[in-house]
């Protein structure tokens, strides 16, 4: 894979040019099959004529930015357009078995924290742990050459709510997601979020950017219900050689909710200050959530449990996705269905009664999701940790040994 950035007017582009051992079929780290739609795309500053992306900006932070579109196309090598680092050389190498070059210059470092804030409960949580950290929120804009076919998904409502969060709020905006033809418009990697916060990582002189992955994407396998210490688990095995990747540009993988559940960040950010802008869900009309795909109907279980009351859907288990949930498990997010089940007063009334009686969850048996997981937190940059322990001891508690033991054997029978 050749990999070129031009720079325009505060827009920055990247094409990416495929060498003969390369396809447009590739795989991400979390094993999706992706096909490759278009080459280019373009990365930029949202909102009225500010001043644009900087064109300054360190090679292995291009580099690494471009690596979240180019990865999962290329199969030996990536030749950059400008020199890396040769310690971001080694983390491509070691993390992929890719030959990185050329190789020559000295590698970055920053310092502040900023989070990739996408208005969603869990990042809304990281903005509680860290409420002097800047946003940095990812928009999709259009594709100049791919048709949309997804104008219902409201990116614009997004990024209306993260600036009336009034927190520092930089919207970045792109048609990255448009370069992928299969299954969908997406992101190529799951950390092509961050291009924007790489490409601002000198301006801003970041060393660390946080994300919100919770307990069940860090440490419980993501949604497939794949045990944490299987050597098959892809997103354990990717969050390795992408935080590596993230270093190497001195840009440090922050992650200071990956200790607990869905049902702590959840309410976390409805105790928040910022909770008239939470929103997950960006389809339909824009002023409210849809309240009928599965992901409303998912949060809206956690939600329920979480403020101990009756589920309010009127999707039923013969209704849109409420269907899926008339199979045995495995589930992706078992943990929340069983939380869920366990505490929601209507269940045997909801999509969920099925569910309910297959997992047999009680309070009990789904308290350990309430605190945090210890090593989670030792995880966290020295730089960063000590706020992060500070919050989960103090306003969340940490998991005791037993409750920890149920991490790490999570899927295992
Ligand atoms: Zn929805």
């Amino acid at each position: 894979m050749r990999v070129e950035w031009t720079y325009d007017e505060g827009v920055w582009r990247l094409t990416l040019l495929l060498d003969p051992e390369d396809e447009v079929t590739g795989t991400c780290t979390d094993g999706q099959r992706l096909e490759m739609r278009t080459s280019s795309c373009r990365v930029r500053l949202g909102g009225p004529d500010g001043p644009g992306l900087p064109s300054d900006v360190h090679p292995d932070l291009l580099a690494t930015a471009a690596w979240t579109v180019a990865a999962p196309w290329t199969r030996r090598r990536v030749t950059f357009d400008r020199p890396v680092s040769p310690r971001l050389a080694e983390a491509l190498a070691a993390g992929w078995g890719i030959d990185a070059g050329p190789v020559a210059g000295d590698p970055r470092e920053g310092s502040g924290l900023a989070i990739s804030y996408s208005g969603g409960a869990d990042s809304m949580a990281v903005a509680e742990v860290f409420p002097d950290a800047p946003f940095v929120h990812f928009q999709r804009v259009s594709h100049p050459r791919v048709p949309n076919r997804w104008t219902h998904y409201r990116s614009d409502v997004a990024a209306r709510l993260a600036r009336e969060t009034g927190r520092d709020v930089t919207v970045v905006q792109s048609d990255l997601e448009f370069t992928l033809a299969f299954p969908r418009p997406g992101y190529p990697e799951h950390h092509a979020v961050a291009v924007g916060a790489l490409l601002l990582a000198d301006r801003l002189d970041l060393g660390g950017l946080a994300f919100g992955y919770e307990l069940g994407s860090r440490w419980l396998g993501g949604g497939r219900y794949i045990h944490r210490f299987s050597p098959d688990n892809p997103m354990w095995a990717g969050h390795e050689r992408w935080g590596r990747l993230f270093a190497a540009a001195g840009m440090r993988m922050v992650l200071p909710v990956a200790g607990v559940s869905e049902a702590v960040t959840m309410r976390m950010a409805l105790e928040s200050e910022l909770r008239p802008q939470l929103r997950w869900c960006l389809q339909g009309s824009g002023a409210i959530p849809c309240g009928r795909c599965g992901k409303c109907l998912y949060k809206e279980l956690i939600q329920a449990a979480v403020e101990g009351r009756p589920m309010r859907t009127e999707l039923t288990a013969t209704s849109g996705p409420g269907r899926k949930w008339q199979q045995p498990p495995p589930y992706g997010g078992q943990e929340m269905i069983e939380y869920g089940c366990a505490r929601v007063p209507n269940i045997a009334e909801t999509p969920f009664a099925k569910a309910a009686e297959h997992l047999g969850a009680t309070v009990e048996s789904t308290r350990w999701l309430e605190r945090c997981y210890p090593p989670a937190v030792e995880e966290v940059p020295e730089r960063w940790r000590k706020q992060v322990d500070a919050y989960m001891r103090d306003t969340i508690g940490l998991m005791a040994e037993d409750e920890a033991g149920r991490v790490e054997t999570w899927g295992a029978a």
